[in-house]
C-alpha cells in the first residue's frame, strides 16, 4: 500500500464520510443528503395546506414524503439539529413571509415531558425560536402546555386524533403574551390538523385574537 492510499484509509478511520440521512448512501462530503434524496424535496403550494379548524390560514414547507420524513425523523430522534433545520426551514421562512400573515407572535407545540427529557431538546421550540428570529416575532415557549393525559398522536385514526388532542393541550403557565395578538403557532408536521386545531382552539379561549400555521411539512390530501 502506498503512503498516499495510506493516508486515505487513516483519513476515513479518524473522519468517517457521512451518509445521506435518507438513503444512508455513503457521501464524499459531511452534507448529510445526496443529490437524488434533496431532488425528491417536494416544495408545496400555498394553497395545498388547508387551515385546520380554528385556524384562520397556514404554510407548510414541504409534503410530509420520503426525503422529508427521513430529514425531520433525524431532527427530532437522532440529535440532528442543525442540518434538517438548514435544509427545511428557508423554504417556511420564505413561504411565511410570501403569506405575510399579520402576526405579532410565535407559540410552539408543546412537546410532552418525557419525550422532552430522552430527547434533550424542545424540538418545536428550537423551531419556533428560529422562526420568531428569522421574521422578527417574540417567541411565547409557554403559552400552551401539554398534560399528561392523553396518548401520543402517531398511530391514531383522524376521529381518535381530534378527541385525544382536545385532551392533551391546555393553557400553559405564562399564557398573557397571547391576549389580542394574532399569533403563529409552529409545528413540524400536520397530518390531520387535530393538533393544530386543539392548540388553536386554547390560544383563542385564552385570548388570542386569530391563529395562524406554519410547519415544515404536512400529507397533503388529509384533512
Ligand atoms: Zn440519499
Amino acid at each position: 500500500m502506498d503512503l498516499e492510499r495510506a493516508g486515505r484509509r487513516l483519513n476515513d478511520v479518524l473522519f468517517p464520510p457521512s451518509r445521506c440521512l435518507c438513503c444512508q448512501k455513503k457521501l464524499p462530503l459531511r452534507e448529510g443528503l445526496c443529490e437524488e434524496c434533496a431532488a425528491e424535496l417536494i416544495p408545496l403550494r400555498f394553497s395545498e395546506t388547508l387551515p385546520p379548524e380554528n385556524v384562520v390560514s397556514a404554510v407548510s414547507a414541504y409534503s410530509y414524503d420520503k426525503t422529508a420524513k427521513a430529514l425531520i425523523h433525524a431532527f427530532k430522534y437522532k440529535g440532528w439539529f442543525d442540518l434538517p433545520l438548514r435544509l427545511l426551514l428557508p423554504r417556511l421562512t420564505e413561504e411565511l413571509k410570501k403569506a405575510a400573515f399579520p402576526v405579532e407572535a410565535v407559540v410552539p407545540v408543546p412537546t410532552n415531558l418525557p419525550r422532552l427529557y430522552s430527547r434533550g431538546f424542545d424540538h418545536t421550540y428550537l423551531l419556533a425560536k428560529q422562526l420568531g428570529k428569522a421574521l422578527g416575532l417574540p417567541v411565547y415557549r409557554r403559552a400552551l402546555r401539554r398534560r399528561w393525559h392523553g396518548r401520543r398522536q402517531v398511530g391514531l385514526g383522524a376521529a381518535e386524533r381530534k378527541e385525544n388532542a382536545v385532551l392533551i393541550y391546555g393553557r400553559g403557565p405564562f399564557p398573557d403574551g397571547v391576549i389580542g395578538k394574532n399569533i403563529l403557532l409552529v409545528d413540524d408536521v400536520t397530518t390531520t390538523g387535530s393538533t393544530a386545531s386543539a392548540c388553536a382552539a386554547v390560544l383563542l379561549t385564552l385570548g388570542a385574537k386569530g391563529v395562524y400555521l406554519g410547519c415544515l411539512a404536512h400529507t397533503p390530501g388529509v384533512s
